[in-house]
Formats: C-alpha cells, structure tokens, sequence
C-alpha cells in the first residue's frame, strides 16, 4: 500500500475502494500522463482535500452565512479568495464553484436571459461543451452561435467572431476552450465585445496555471468575466472559481449562490487556497514556462516523425495532432498508446471528416509530465515512444506496445509523483 498520504484506516475499513485507489496511484506513476486536462496536486493539496471541512455546510458567504459554526471555515474561504485576486491581479473572486461546468453556468445566468442570444467557439473547433454546444444545457436554453477556426491555420477566425458578433449582437461572448494550442488573443475579443456591448467571458480552464505563472498573455482588463476550472495547469484540487471586475462582482456571486448553487465544497475550498499559495511562488512560474517548453519541443520531436500538429505547433501546454496522414483513426490510436503506457485523449480535430466518437485526432498536453520533472531533453524519447506504439497499432503489432510500456515503466521510476511512493 503505497498511496501518499497513506491510507491504513481506509484499507482496514473498506478494502475493495482501498484496493482501487492503490492500483490508481500505482497507474499514474507508471504512466506518461498526457491529458491535457490534467496534472499531478502536491501532497499539501491531497492532504487538504481529505479533511474535517468535507463535514461543514456553509451556504452565503463569509460573514453572511445561513448556518452556525463558521468560525473557520469564513477564514479559509476568504484567504482562497484573496490569494486568488492577488495571484491574477482581479478586484473579485468567487472561489465556490463546484467544478468548471458550474462555473460557467453561473455567468449564463449572472448575464443572460433564458433564449438570449450568446457566441462561443464551436466544439469541434476546440471550445467547451458549455460554451453553447447544442446538447449542453448552455446549447438548448440559449440561442447559442458557433464561431471556429480558420481551415488554413487552424487558428481562431477573428474575422468570423466579429461578423457574428455584429449580427447576432450576443449577450455574452465566451472565448477560451478545451483544444486550443495557441495563445487566445483577449484585446481582440474584448474590442468585439466592446462594440456590441457584450459580456466577454474567458475561460481559461486549460491555461490557468500559464496564466498564473506568466506563460500566457492574462484576460484581466479585457474580460469583465473569467472562469477556470482549478485543476488543470493550475494544479489545485477539482473545482473552480470566477473571477470579476468589481463592477460584475455582486451579479457573480448572485449566480452561484443562492442561484446555481447550496453550499460550498469546504475541503475543496481550503485545497485551492493551497494551491493558490503553491502558485505565487516563483518556482510555479518555473514551471508554467516549462509547461510550454516541453510542448514545444514535443511539437518539434512530433513533427519531425512525419506528425500533422493543428495549426503546424504550440504556444501553450497543449498539441493537437491530425493522424490523418498517418492512417490511423484517433481512437485506436489512443487505446494502443495507453497499452502501451501513453495516457491521452482522442479529439477532433478542426473540419474533421471522422465522426465525433471515432475522430481523425488525439490531444496531448504536458502540464502533467513536466509536475514530473520531464524536460525538453526528454522529449525526442516521448515522441519516438509514441510514434512506435501507434506505427504498431496501425499494423496491428502486440509485442512492439509491450515493449514500449516496460520501456516507460523502467524510465519513469527516476520520475516520482507526489501521491504515491513506489
Ligand atoms: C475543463 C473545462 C471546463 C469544465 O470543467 P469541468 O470541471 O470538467 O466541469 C470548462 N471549460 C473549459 C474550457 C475546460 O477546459
């Protein structure tokens, strides 16, 4: 049993769940984890979401509670939001949301009107299903518009995003999504946005941490709103936050309590503050810009191989690869690679003439691995490994990802993870 921080009452109460977190840990140590949504939380993280705060209720907020007994839970709420608004220099911050989805239905519903009209990036292209896809929630109570990328570039088509916005004349304007290597451009979403009088939300799940660590141009003072989930780049526990100008700041936190929300998820709250803390340190910009060099120098290794990356690279933590060329869909491609101890995602790609549960595309992120301590040096080896267990899944060839696998065993042992010892 080798969890960290250790699990014996856990293990003697309840085996079965022991057993399985067990095998989890052993599975994220031995494994390159590349999912761009993900990462690997410091033992002050994992420690703090496993405390006495998951017992409390605390609906309102701090001083303004609807139950007793918040003598320090209110202290822990308002040291996250304050190490929130210093970390991304905001004059609010609301740190409840449960999760990232949450957080963007609140600005909905701080902003707009049940069947009003709201722009965001379309999902294919590369935004969030809440973003205004048609089987969101956000996509079915709104008349949500689509705009993508630009099919020579594979870049955000500003063009498209300003004639839509003149049209449509939306509420909100969301920019920001889930499969975007390149830098978002926030002035010239908040121009679009200003001429139409729309809200501009920037979601920057994916790029928090970037953004915290100044690897990545920030939103504030050109979104009004920004959400993000928290355990992303960012590297806190599940959960997320929206964060405002003081003019948005009361309509924000209308919206998630008492509109969207009961009570907040104290455990959470109280890692977030720990992470929030873990991120003003100036190792943390060390590593946001090692994030980026390591997916650069992934982009270059991949690319060498004869890969086809969206959009030809990266600016951020994140690549998008077209296996097209290579002829092989993304799914199979993604299940050979985790056989073969390579864990990502299959993804569309932009005009993807695959359908969406089989598409031409995997996405690939580096947030985690370089928690790890993998570096740019590395990542020619991460190429080849990947090239080999998809060039064998493509001729159908077993022993190739077996090898591969034990390969990677045998070289993340030098790499150790804060959540498990081996
Ligand atoms: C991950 C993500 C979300 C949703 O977060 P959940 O915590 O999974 O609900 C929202 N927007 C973007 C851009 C994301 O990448």
């Amino acid at each position: 049993m080798t969890h960290q921080p250790a699990l014996p009452t856990l293990a003697a109460a309840d085996p079965e769940i022991a057993g399985l977190v067990e095998d989890e840990a052993r599975r994220q140590h031995d494994k390159i984890r590349l999912i761009a949504s993900e990462n690997y939380v410091s033992r002050a993280v994992l420690e703090a979401t496993g405390t006495v705060l998951t017992n409390k209720y605390s609906e309102g907020y701090a001083g303004k509670r609807y139950y007793e007994g918040q003598q320090n839970i209110d202290p822990v709420e308002t040291l996250a939001i304050e190490r929130a608004k210093a970390l991304f220099g905001t004059d609010h911050a609301n740190v409840q949301p449960y999760s990232g989805s949450p957080a963007n239905l609140a600005a909905y519903l701080a902003f707009a009107k049940p069947g009003e009209t709201v722009l965001g990036m379309a999902l294919p292209d590369g935004g969030h299903l809440t973003h205004g896809w048609s089987v969101s929630a956000t996509g079915k109570w709104f008349n949500a518009v689509r705009y993508g990328v630009r099919k020579e570039t594979g870049r955000v088509d500003l063009d498209q995003v300003r004639d839509l916005a003149r049209e449509h004349r939306p509420k909100l304007i969301f920019c920001g999504g889930t499969a975007i290597p390149r830098t978002i451009d926030f002035p010239a979403f908040a121009e679009i946005a200003r001429e139409v009088d729309a809200v501009l939300v920037a979601d920057i799940a994916h790029i928090a941490g970037l953004v915290a660590g100044g690897a990545h141009p920030s939103p504030v003072g050109h979104a009004q709103v920004i959400t993000t989930t928290t355990h992303k780049t960012l590297r806190g526990p599940r959960g997320a936050m929206i964060l405002s100008d003081a003019e948005h700041a009361k309509a924000v936190d209308k919206a998630v309590f008492p509109g969207l929300q009961g009570g907040p998820h104290n455990h959470t709250t109280a890692a977030i503050a720990v992470a929030l803390g873990e991120a003003a340190k100036p190792e943390f910009g060390e590593y946001a810009h090692q994030i980026v060099a390591n997916a650069k120098a992934l982009a270059e290794a991949l690319t060498e191989r004869g890969y086809d990356l969206v959009s030809g690279g990266t600016d951020n933590h994140l690549l998008l690869v077209d296996l097209t060329n290579k002829e092989i869909g993304g799914k199979p491609a993604a299940q050979a690679l985790d056989r073969a101890g390579i864990e990502l995602n299959y993804n569309t790609v932009p005009f993807d003439p695959r359908k969406p549960f089989d598409p031409s595309g995997i996405r690939l992120g580096t947030g985690a691995i370089t928690t790890r301590g993998l570096r740019p040096e590395h990542q020619p080896k991460v190429a080849e490994w990947i090239d080999r267990a998809i060039t064998a899944a493509a001729t159908d060839e077993q022993s190739t990802v077996d090898t591969v696998a034990a390969e990677i065993r045998e070289f993340l042992g030098a790499y150790p993870i804060p959540g498990y010892t081996a």
